[in-house]
């Protein structure tokens, strides 16, 4: 890699996120001394981070900079990028540019956080200056509308960040990606592309949400009953398509499940949405006789367990109920770690006698994401000096530089990087600079309390290892046991097994006590001390478990 120490005109790009991970994307793009942010996403957490609710970049590397940061500029609604704008706000109050749904989506969770902000629109050809940048919209097809990639003029030269995308030729052109854009931007230069990762396994291009609509044609057509339709709530493309098709069977639609409702009432409000007003049904009026037939959005298609979807598979949900006659469609892939909960869900949904549709089924799901085909594309269009993919775990990033430099791209212009690695670029080469911290943040429910590692890890051992609460009774004077410990063991080993299991352990606590050395004996602390020690050896001797161990010592 060449050094870029004695170039003047250099950025610096940051990420704090999604390099190397799905979710969480936050990248600080910095030039003369000022930081632009590009989307503030979070994450999910996987099943083995019991408790944790959402998961967000850590941000301190922009709290020790707030003075410098410009800006935040938002590429498309998806909780990956917009999920954490309110803690990026709590750290630095800026403007936050992104295009009217994007906006609209963020204002809701904003809201929900009672966190005001000072949120600027975005329209496609029009750019702003935001310090030394100036920010270039370009409209890109992704599987929520009005996504944008971004051109951003700095010094040093011009950025693209090609947010999530996909090429989708056949779309509609209010949905469509401007490749005459890209290619005129490839034509005028582009030092650097940050582009989506996320499909380059796949060969092909991505097919477009138009592909769906003989499916739904089908499915609606033969279906007696409801259509139920779990896609992401944020999949405005696909929901038009489906109420277009339910328009022409003549059917009522209907909206189930909290972001369901507020997503599509702003996409409806800004006129992204389409349908005709007497066609839609308020969620209390699918008791009715009208409503035997309808088409309804249902969330959850994740198998979230207290999701709408969820409730309905169970037969509990309070306006909502599937049975023979009706289908669902689950409308999209389970995200990679769901594959249970959402096979758990199909399952239900048959016991109620309903027919399920899904993508292993049915073509009701693409993609938003371009494939191998797609990023060739954009590629060709660009023709970036630089390249460092984003969006995706690290064998994506992997197989995305392979891709380049397969297409023709020099090997030493594709840059891997992660989380935290810090890449200084300009016209006159390239250089790394030390790591900067790049963390996640734990999150409860509600979003106010930080869990701390500790605690997932307290609470991973509890489920894997289970717990033995001892219990203790000594004479305050004498430190002599009053009565046999008393041991409660949860999740060691079955219940029959447990009690044996405890009384052996009571015992051998007994006479441990009792064999203890006087200087011990009033000392309640070294008395927990002794009876964790023993109980250690004795579970590890007997189960080859590690459970953790409460001692209570009570002194009467
Ligand atoms: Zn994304
Ligand atoms: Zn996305």
């Amino acid at each position: 890699m060449s050094s870029a120490a004695g170039d003047s005109k250099q950025i610096r790009l940051v990420p704090l996120g999604g390099l190397g991970e799905f979710g969480l994307n936050a990248l600080v793009l910095e030039s003369e001394g000022r930081l632009l942010l590009i989307d503030a996403g979070m994450l999910f957490p996987p099943a083995e981070m019991p408790g944790v609710d959402f998961i967000v970049p850590d941000f301190d590397y922009l709290a020790e900079r707030r003075e410098q940061l410009a800006g935040i500029v938002l590429t498309h609604g998806h909780e990956d990028h917009i999920g954490a704008l309110a803690y990026a706000l709590a750290v630095a109050p800026v403007p936050v540019y992104g295009s009217r749904l994007t906006l609209g989506f963020a204002r809701k969770r904003l809201q929900e956080r009672g966190v005001s902000a000072d949120l600027r629109a975005l329209q496609p050809g029009s750019p702003v200056a935001i310090g030394p940048f100036r920010v270039h919209p370009i409209r890109v097809a992704h599987s929520v509308l009005d996504s944008m990639a971004f051109a951003i003029e700095t010094p040093a030269g011009v950025v693209m960040v090609s947010g999530d995308f996909k090429i989708d030729p056949k779309a509609p052109a209010e949905e469509r990606t401007d490749v005459a854009s890209l290619s005129a931007w490839g034509d005028r230069g582009v030092l650097l592309l940050l582009a989506d990762s996320t499909n380059v396994e796949h060969a092909g291009m991505t097919p477009g949400e138009d592909t769906l609509v003989p499916a739904f044609e089908e499915i609606v057509g033969r279906t007696r009953g409801r259509t139920l339709v779990s896609c992401f709530a944020t999949s405005i493309p696909r929901m038009q398509r489906v109420a277009d098709v339910a328009v022409r069977h003549g059917r009522p639609l209907a909206f189930v499940g909290r972001r369901m409702v507020d997503n599509t009432e702003v996409a409806l409000d800004l006129g992204l949405l389409r349908i005709p007003s007497e066609q839609c049904l308020p969620a209390q009026a699918l008791e009715d006789e009208r409503a035997r037939q309808a088409v309804v959005f249902v969330s959850g298609s994740q198998g979230e367990p207290f999701s709408a979807l969820s409730l309905v598979s169970v037969g509990e949900h309070r306006d909502l109920a599937a049975g023979p006659g009706d289908t669902v469609v689950l409308s999209a892939r389970p995200i990679p770690g769901n594959e249970r909960a959402v096979s758990r869900l199909i399952g239900n949904l048959f016991r109620l006698g309903c027919d399920v549709v899904h993508p292993g089924t049915a073509e009701v799901h693409v993609s938003g994401h371009g494939c191998q085909g797609d990023l060739l594309e954009l590629l060709r269009r660009v023709r970036p000096r630089y390249l460092v993919p984003v969006h995706g775990e690290y064998r994506m990033l992997a197989q995305h530089v392979r891709l380049a430099v397969a297409a023709g791209m020099p090997a030493e212009r594709v840059l891997l990087a992660e989380n935290g690695d810090v890449l200084r670029v300009g016209a006159s080469g390239v250089a790394r600079e030390a790591r900067v911290a790049a963390g996640r943040v734990l999150l409860e429910r509600g979003g106010t309390s930080e869990i701390e590692d500790l605690v997932i890890r307290d609470r991973r051992h509890l489920s894997f290892q289970g717990v033995a609460v001892p219990i203790v009774v000594v004479d305050r004077q004498t430190g002599q046991l009053e009565s046999t410990p008393e041991i409660v063991t949860r999740g060691i080993v079955d219940t029959q097994e447990a009690n044996e299991l405890a009384l052996e352990a009571a015992r051998l606590l007994e006479r441990a006590m009792d064999e203890r050395p006087a200087h011990e004996r009033l000392d309640s602390e070294l008395t927990r001390e002794r009876v964790r020690e023993e109980l250690r050896r004795f579970f590890k001797r007997r189960t080859q478990r590690r459970p953790v161990i409460i001692p209570v010592v009570m002194e009467v």
